[in-house]
């Protein structure tokens, strides 16, 4: 009898569909109407169905018809996929979907020809901190991806051929990564690699208990770059835009702490809230037994700056006056605050060759709705090219001129 089980989808029968859950979070559903022609079939745990095989059949259902009949919903299925966290559409990166890993800073890898490679698994944000930089979080409108772990650990290995030197591997999320449902064995498969030295992760902290801080401090590598806005609750809570657990993440920290893993703690300066907060957050962190890190900034203090696409909720400080700010904390509490990429080691590397650039026209096919409304992602050339007012219709071949080219990462309009 044909037995299909996943580890990335889990499933629960409802009256009239199969509800299916990827990676614990995005939900789509299939009508147990499509689902009986491939066969009667019951679930034999959340993560297996099994299909039962029917005398009267002409063609006997084997595994790899059933599975071949199953992907086809399933594809068809998450063209509705949504993210339960805040109801919105969801879009799955897997290594079938034609959607390159590189040419976007929301998704993928982000290499800027320096030893420091982002890596973007999801997006999507449990807070909704009133000064988040890409206005994540509850509140967010926006659409939300996900990408297959094997696809992104496999195309990271390439790029790494490609550079060809030790790097530092950074979870950087548009969002927060404890939500994806297969960052452990993400991290597990970036603590194998030789060739990554460190791998740093930002993370709010408010997701994990001991359990997870326990598996956690097995990565030899990892280093968790942790937020930390206030230590006076209502405060904390105000920044955090929502219900916030400050005593958890306090006893979360320390935990990780006591476990050995490598923590920095990275508390935004939002002016006219937290000033005062910061010389409370600088002492507490000083009484933290990290010795093991000593050699690495335990604390580093980001100034808030204004986006256009970010929450805005006040005018941020020039640099003159935040880095005036720091060193004056510095003196008060004798801790090095200053962040610069000296300090973490992060150099120039070998230079990704460009496939086009600015004012390039290039053939392209339309893969996906970007995050924001009416925008879209191209493939070419195995990048991603965003580009704003541009509704998805389905794959569609474009002529996309390139108006942006840093970094590979490319933004393009439709010509
Ligand atoms: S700042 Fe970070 S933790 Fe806060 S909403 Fe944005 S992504 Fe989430």
């Amino acid at each position: 009898m044909p037995t299909l089980t996943f580890h990335t989808l889990s499933f629960a029968l409802e009256p009239a569909a199969l509800k299916v859950t990827l990676l614990n979070q995005f939900v789509t559903k299939i009508p147990l109407s499509d689902l009986t022609r491939i066969g009667e079939f019951q679930l034999n745990n959340a993560h297996t169905l099994e299909f039962k095989t029917s005398s009267n059949k002409k063609s006997e259902l084997n595994d790899k018809k059933a599975e071949l009949q199953f992907f086809g919903l399933l594809a068809k299925a998450f063209e509705t996929l949504t993210n339960s966290i805040n109801g919105n559409k969801a879009v799955y990166i897997h290594r079938n979907s034609g959607i390159p890993l590189i040419g976007s800073v929301e998704f993928g890898l982000v290499y800027r020809n320096s030893s420091l490679i982002e890596i973007k698994p999801v997006t999507s944000c449990n807070l909704n901190c009133i000064y988040c930089s890409v206005g994540e979080g509850k509140s967010s409108q926006k659409i939300d991806f996900v990408v297959e772990k094997d696809y992104l650990v496999e195309e990271l290995e390439e790029l790494l051929k490609f550079v060809a030197e030790p790097v530092e591997v950074h979870i950087g999320v548009q969002g927060e990564p404890f939500l994806y449902g297969d960052l452990l064995p993400l991290i597990e498969d970036l603590q194998r690699n030789p060739q990554i030295t460190l791998i740093s992760m930002d993370t709010n902290f408010t997701l994990v208990g001991k359990n997870t801080i326990e598996q956690l401090s097995r990565f030899s590598k990892l280093q968790l770059n942790i937020s930390l806005d206030a230590l006076d609750e209502k405060l904390a809570e105000v920044l955090a835009g929502c219900s916030y657990n400050l005593k958890h993440v306090q006893e979360m920290i320390k935990y990780a702490a006591k476990k050995g893993i490598k923590l920095l703690i990275a508390p935004v300066l939002v002016p006219g809230y937290n000033e005062k907060e910061l010389e409370k957050i600088v002492r507490w962190v000083k009484e933290l037994k990290m010795s093991h890190v000593a050699q690495r900034p335990l604390l580093g203090i980001q100034n808030f700056l204004n986006y256009k696409t970010g929450r805005n909720p006040d005018q941020a400080w020039d640099w003159g006056k935040f880095y005036a700010f720091i060193s004056e904390l510095e003196k008060k509490t004798g801790m090095d605050l200053k962040l610069s990429p000296e300090k973490f080691g992060i150099h120039k590397t070998k230079e990704l060759p460009q496939p086009f650039i600015i004012d390039d026209v290039v053939r392209a096919v339309l893969k996906a709705p970007d995050r924001f409304p009416h925008s879209c992602l191209a493939a070419a050339k195995g990048r991603i090219i965003s580009i704003p007012e541009c509704d998805f219709r389905g794959e569609k071949k474009v002529k996309v001129k390139i108006t942006r080219d840093k970094h590979n990462c490319f933004g393009g309009k439709v010509v």
